[in-house]
């Protein structure tokens, strides 16, 4: 003779564990947020920005040979249609306002690839000029860093799938955290 628990058993045999209320939300969201980031790190649009030498390379990415676009990325010279800056060559302290400016106009979420020797530290600007800024990030908060003087084309790709996967392990509760950015120009004093 079965008994009733012997009767739910053969009907459902395998022990489900019980799904907390926490736990349910969080496997919606991390689905949620691998659907996001996948139509994210597919279609990143880079604005076109470029001050000195290293943009050279970056535009041969543009090229048949390289073909960017391969990785959903479509070039935009407007920064409300950009989420990519890939800042490509000397920042002077008088482009800095300029940057920031660009910067605050891109839609969230945003990313920076700061892109060679200059953009990353001065370069050889570093030792004795007065106009370079030492480091982009001391005015918008870098992602990926891409050292060279010039990286070529195929080191801004790796930057690329670098960037692509820090977006693959984004979550959508974290994002809703303000990136703080540090700093020292303020556009309102343009
Ligand atoms: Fe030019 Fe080299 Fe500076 Fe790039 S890192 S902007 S190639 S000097």
């Amino acid at each position: 003779n079965l008994t009733t628990q012997d009767k739910e058993r053969i009907i459902n045999p395998i022990e489900r564990p019980t799904v907390t209320q926490d736990l349910s939300e969080n496997v919606i969201l991390t689905t949620v947020d691998d659907l996001y980031n996948w139509a994210r790190l597919s279609s990143l649009w880079p604005l076109l920005f470029g001050t000195a030498c290293c943009f050279i390379e970056f535009a041969a990415l543009i090229g048949s040979r390289f073909d960017f676009d391969r990785f959903g990325l479509i070039p935009r010279s407007s920064p409300r249609q950009a989420d990519l800056i890939i800042t490509a060559g000397t920042i002077t302290m008088k482009m800095a306002p300029q940057l920031v400016r660009l910067y605050e106009q891109m839609p969230e979420p945003k990313y920076v690839i700061a892109m060679g020797a200059c953009t990353i530290t001065g370069g050889m600007f570093s030792v004795d000029s007065p106009t370079a800024v030492r480091g982009v990030d001391k005015l918008i908060p870098v992602d990926v860093y891409l050292p060279g003087c010039p990286p070529r084309p195929e080191a801004i790709i790796d930057a690329i799938i670098k960037l692509r996967k820090k977006i693959a392990n984004d979550s959508m509760q974290e994002r809703g955290q303000i990136k703080q950015t540090h700093r020292f120009y303020s556009t309102t004093h343009n």
